[in-house]
């Protein structure tokens, strides 16, 4: 198997808002984990911010900086079209409802992305990616993904209503990857291939991407009994296709964004599924993609995942990993043993959510 020529961790830093979460404590956490991750032979950070590029965001800023500081390549951004907000200030619905969505009632929102269709709304979502691209100036890639949701949370109006929703968010990736190019032209944008824009199709819009735009590959429901591209698996052939589609289109411009280490996804239970990834990792490399960062919620997630992530890294790195389990099925390491067991990862979760520990400290606990 080709080694990715790029692999690391993608962090939704966005976590440490939640709660009582402490911003120093999951900074120091996001820290060390970029440490150990370079030690390990991982040479990439996503630090991925749903705000306005994490203006907020401290602990997102020390995993940036270190990033940097340790020669790693860096890519920022996120679902900040989750709110309008993040594109156009809500006030202007007042006088410039034009530039908002329209719901499927003919109402103008505030809520989910904007009104692709409209030039001056292009015009100032595109100033809000320079700000970004300014803000984040050792960046290799910004991902511009629009709404986090299912139904895409596009326009309905009158010059939207015949575009898909692949079709909207390629307008606005168009108009990104101009901006960013303007503004730090080293800086690449991504169309993400996610929920209803998996399906990018040929249209104009997805043919016209310039070379400083990546493909986002994030299968989030794909089938995860079954490698990606396994034969016997249909539901996994339909993302296989649009993956190898769009490796063409892009020219190989393509990062991979998965899923095993992801707490919501797995709603918290542990899902060991090392053969599974292994199996991924060589279909992916097979296609020539150069770039794989699975998601993770900082040192949480290797509690809960830790056999997944270090396969994935393993796998990436050609390291050989055993996996010894005794009779009953148990891991023969007491570690592992432990970490896979429901109760603890129960109260692993309870502990983090309700005292807003860090994942540092209580490793320090369960070791004592
Ligand atoms: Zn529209
Ligand atoms: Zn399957």
């Amino acid at each position: 198997m080709k080694a990715f020529p790029y692999r690391g961790w993608s962090v939704d830093t966005c976590f440490g808002h939640i709660g009582k979460y402490n911003h120093v404590r999951y900074g120091d956490e996001l820290v060390s984990l970029v440490r150990r991750g370079a030690e390990q032979g991982l040479n990439l950070s996503f630090v991925s911010q749903s705000d306005r590029g994490g203006v907020h965001d401290r602990s997102g800023t020390r995993m940036e900086e270190a990033t940097l500081r340790l020669g790693m390549r860096l890519h920022v951004g996120g679902h900040f079209g989750g709110h309008a907000g993040n594109f156009l200030s809500h006030d202007l619905i007042e006088t410039q409802s034009e530039l908002f969505r329209m719901d499927e009632s003919g109402k103008r929102r505030t809520d989910g992305n904007f009104c692709p269709s409209n030039i001056v709304a292009l015009g100032r979502v595109s100033a809000e990616v320079a700000k970004l691209a300014l803000r984040h100036p050792g960046a290799s890639l910004l991902h511009v993904w629009a709404d986090d949701a299912i139904e895409g949370s596009w326009c309905n109006c009158p010059q939207c209503k015949g575009l898909s929703a692949s079709e909207q968010h390629g307008r606005f990736v168009l108009a990104a990857a101009g901006a960013a190019d303007a503004t730090v032209p080293t800086l690449a944008v991504d169309y993400l291939l996610y929920h209803d824009t998996l399906f990018m199709g040929q249209s104009e819009i997805t043919k016209a991407f310039p070379p400083n735009v990546y493909a986002t590959f994030a299968p989030r429901e794909r089938c995860y009994a079954h490698a990606i591209n396994d034969p016997n698996c249909r539901r996994n052939q339909i993302y296989w296709k649009q993956l190898k589609q769009a490796v063409k289109q892009f020219n190989g411009r393509v990062t991979v964004f998965e899923y095993y280490g992801d707490a919501i996804l797995w709603p918290c239970c542990t899902v060991s599924i090392p053969r599974v990834i292994a199996a991924d990792m060589e279909a992916y490399s097979s296609l020539g993609i150069p770039i794989s960062a699975p998601l993770i919620f900082g040192q949480s997630s290797f509690w809960l995942y830790g056999l997944n992530l270090a396969v994935f890294a393993a796998v990436l790195l050609r390291q050989r990993i055993w996996i010894d389990r005794d009779r009953h099925g148990r891991h023969r390491n007491h570690k592992l043993r432990v970490y896979s067991n429901p109760l603890v990862i129960r109260v692993i979760w309870g502990v983090i959510w309700g005292h807003g520990l860090s994942g540092d400290t209580i490793q320090v606990l369960l070791n004592s």
